[in-house]
């Protein structure tokens, strides 16, 4: 991992600059700023109280101009430490877990991972790992520091997960792997080389094991309906060059990244070359758009916080009881940047039963179960993430209420 002194970091005109933590190019480019944001969106609070005064520290990114990275300079992973308290899991959400099933069907079917030894870095409950034991009778072994027993479990009584709550590196080499798979992780950790280079370590010369990862994908964030995903948590933007780029450099290839979830994450399948490293010399890739992205991105999330706070404003004089669908990361940006007291909006919907009866970091509202509407009746719902907009709306009905929607 990175000290702040190997990462060179200097202020220059409101600009912080920094050695692209990628490609070690000595200068990345700045051109979006958040003062204040809170370091975790995804630990909610017991209290209302703990929730407004949750740690909070900027976000500056800036972009690699020689790989095509987009990374918070001002990121301090001393400020990050992932415990059981963390809870992202989207499990609950029936098309978020069409989307789980639908990948383990497919990896199954392509990689032949019938009977294989698996492993799964940063697993949280290990429902993703659960359904590849199930489907393809594999046996699986998950890695997560956040990973506790107490949790509701996910998956069948008589499953046999097994979940080592460690960072996997070096130590677990010994253990048989035919395949890797590692969703929303490589975001967050503040050193990617490093990270994928121990785990290319790991493989040594097994050359048929297969690697997979999924990132959020960058191109989605920096377009109009993806403002709300920069978040403290993930350090890195990944577009799908400089995710292949990456892998390139610490010995995989045969790399293939395609685009999941509606253009909304970012999936990549790569295996071990003959060497374990690779000097990156060759690594040339097209990542012409990035700056055109990046400059349209600051008009396109000023314009989104200007229409929102006149929206809010209007819902606010008409006096309308206002909920938001969706207590995750993007639902508590959107709280945060737009500085949306408990009072103007008391709850947030979420089906994530982790989650219910929580409070929002920074902000302070209490996370609800869809049920509760019943009783509340809200004039208007705001739909944090359009992917679930269907799934939204049918619960809506179901409970004979009318209000209207809003998309963030
Ligand atoms: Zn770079």
């Amino acid at each position: 991992m990175g000290t702040e002194a190997d990462k060179q970091t200097k202020t220059t005109g409101g600009l912080t600059q920094t050695k692209c933590p990628l490609c070690d190019h000595p200068e990345m480019t700045g051109f979006f700023e958040i003062e204040s944001a809170p370091v975790f969106c995804n630990v909610l609070w017991n209290t209302r109280e703990e929730a407004l005064s949750a740690h909070r520290a900027p976000i500056h990114l800036a972009y690699c101009n020689n790989c095509g990275l987009i990374y918070n300079v001002a990121f301090d992973p001393e400020l990050i430490e992932y415990s059981p308290d963390y809870e992202n899991s989207l499990h609950f959400s029936p098309r978020f877990q069409k989307h789980a099933e639908d990948t383990a069907n497919r990896l199954i079917q392509q990689y032949q991972l019938r009977n294989k030894d698996i492993i799964e870095i940063g697993c949280g409950q290990g429902d993703f790992l659960a359904m590849l034991q199930r489907l393809g009778d594999n046996r699986v072994l998950g890695f997560d520091p956040s990973y506790t027993h107490e949790k509701t479990a996910a998956y069948p009584e008589d499953s046999t997960i097994e979940v080592i709550t460690q960072t996997y590196s070096t130590m677990h080499t010994s253990q048989p792997v035919d395949f890797i798979c590692c969703r929303h992780v490589l975001e967050h950790i503040d050193s990617p080389v490093d990270f994928l280079r121990s785990i290319r370590c790991t493989i040594g010369q097994r050359s048929d094991c297969v690697v997979y990862f999924e990132v959020p994908n960058a191109l989605y964030t920096l377009k109009d309906m993806g403002v709300w995903d920069i978040i403290y948590e993930h350090c890195s933007y990944f577009t799908s060059e400089s995710l292949a780029n990456v892998f390139m450099r610490v010995g995989f290839a045969s790399i293939h990244v395609t685009e999941q979830y509606d253009g909304q994450f970012l999936s990549i399948e790569v295996r071990p070359t003959a060497a374990e490293t690779n000097s990156g010399a060759d690594v040339e890739l097209a990542f012409s758009n990035i700056q055109d992205l990046v400059n349209r991105f600051h008009k396109a999330y000023r314009d989104k916080v200007d229409s929102w706070q006149h929206t809010l404003l209007q819902l606010a004089q008409q006096k309308k009881r206002v909920v938001l669908w969706g207590g995750g990361s993007k639902g508590v940006t959107f709280l945060n940047v737009l500085d949306i007291s408990y009072e103007q909006i008391e709850y947030i919907v979420d089906v994530n039963p982790r989650k219910q009866g929580k409070f929002i970091a920074g902000t302070g509202q209490q996370v609800i179960a869809p049920d509760f509407l019943k009783e509340y009746q809200p004039q208007t719902v705001i739909i944090m993430n359009p992917i679930y907009r269907k799934e939204i709306q049918d619960t809506i009905k179901e409970f004979a209420l009318a209000p209207e929607f809003e998309m963030a």
